[in-house]
């Protein structure tokens, strides 16, 4: 038996992360870089003299960090989110300094402000690429507020104040208010994005894959097949009479049926099979790696798991068609094989698996297929 699986409201988006790889790779890069920035930073302060409080205590120790970030992460990526937050960390604790010491010890003698500030709006993007949406604007608000907070008691216990320098204090925080914002937004249209991609490809009633999001996997598995040379079926479901099933108990009844029944076929199904709602009390199932034979198996599986036990008190009972993926085909040729199986076991009295091989030598007794064909 299968290992059973519950049935996921979410099923059609990918539990793992899809972006984990690019994330850690992209982060290899970026550690090294934030290393030799800090490095860069370090040396040519030194070379003109101009080594601030903050860059000589914090440079050093924070290219150091970066390093051995750098070498755990080689080691651990699947601890990528630790790095991530230690490096968040220290670059924050480094810009918050440096905008206090930059108010109150500097920005009053010259126009501009400490190349050290430039990379203040980076944490916004590192938190934002970390954390929740909602996690992220409220560690970013903490973050833009406490850095604002050092550089109001900077400026106001530096030596003096002039237009020149307000004017800078007012534009940094002015900028950090537009990225912040503008970050939010992109980071809700994702979200919404992500949400109205799952509703395109998920069934409403049962939560299944739909009909458009399968014809992507089944071309998706068609490719596989042809390229691997590996075989793959589909099984097309149909419950049986379920018009009597809305006519006897209702619709209401009907729909919760429905639910029920995706819930058990799903409950039979592997970890890489597809299920999907393919139309009204049909349900599609493509399972990759499996050959006619096995597929006969699973078949007569998920017909015992819908008739075992009633479902809302409705007894129902299921017609499968089977189909195997052959050299040279296409989706329409396999799914028009599997609707023709399904279609004989219908006419050969339901309740009952049909195979494409059987296609050619099923003899469909004259008396039982005709009179209840049109359901
Ligand atoms: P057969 O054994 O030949 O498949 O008979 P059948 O009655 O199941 O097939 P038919 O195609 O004649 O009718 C399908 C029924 O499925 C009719 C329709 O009301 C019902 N149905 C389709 N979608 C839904 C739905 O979303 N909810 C409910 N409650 N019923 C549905
Ligand atoms: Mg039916
Ligand atoms: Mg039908």
């Amino acid at each position: 038996m299968p290992p059973r699986r519950k049935l996921d409201p979410y099923a059609t988006i990918e539990v793992a992360d899809p972006l984990e790889g690019m994330r850690i790779r992209l982060t290899l890069w970026l550690l090294p870089l934030g290393a030799v920035a800090a490095l860069t930073a370090w040396g040519l302060s030194v070379v003109s003299g101009k080594l601030s409080l903050p860059d000589q205590f914090l440079l050093l120790p924070m290219t150091l960090v970066f390093l051995l970030l750098e070498a755990y992460l080689l080691r651990n990526p699947q601890n990528i989110r630790w790095v991530w937050q230690i490096a968040l960390g220290t670059i924050a604790v480094y810009e918050i300094f440096s905008l206090y010491y930059e108010a109150a010890y500097k920005l009053y003698q010259r126009d501009g402000i400490t190349p050290a500030v430039l990379w203040f709006p980076m944490v916004y993007l590192m938190a934002f690429n970390l954390l929740s949406r909602r996690q992220a604007l409220r560690f970013s608000l903490t973050y833009l507020v406490l850095g604002l907070m050092a550089g109001t008691i900077g400026l106001l216990s530096s030596p003096s104040l002039n237009v020149s320098s307000v004017n800078t204090a007012l534009q940094f925080t002015l900028s950090n208010i537009v990225y912040l914002s503008l970050l939010y937004l992109f980071a809700y249209l994702r979200r919404h994005y992500a949400q109205m991609h799952q509703m395109a490809h998920t069934d409403a009633l049962t939560s299944l894959t739909n009909r458009r999001a399968m014809q992507i996997k089944l071309d998706n598995e068609l490719d596989r097949a042809r390229r691997y040379n590996r075989p793959f079926v589909v099984l097309l479901a149909d419950l049986d009479h379920f018009k009597r099933v809305n006519d006897t108990y209702g619709h209401s009844v009907g729909d919760q049926v429905l639910r029920e029944a995706a819930g058990r076929l799903q409950q039979h199904l592997r970890e890489s099979d597809s299920l999907a709602r393919w139309g009204g009390e049909e349900f599609l199932i493509l399972a990759p790696e499996t050959d006619l034979h096995q597929a006969h198996h699973l078949a007569q599986r998920l017909l015992e798991a819908i008739r075992e036990t009633p479902m809302s008190g409705v007894q129902v009972t299921l017609s499968l068609g089977v189909a195997c993926y052959r050299q040279g085909d296409t989706v329409a040729a396999l799914l028009s094989r599997a609707d023709e199986a399904m279609y004989r076991a219908k006419a050969a009295g339901r309740n009952q698996v049909v195979l494409e091989e059987q296609l050619e030598d099923v003899i469909i007794p004259a008396h039982t297929t005709m009179p209840d064909m049109q359901g």
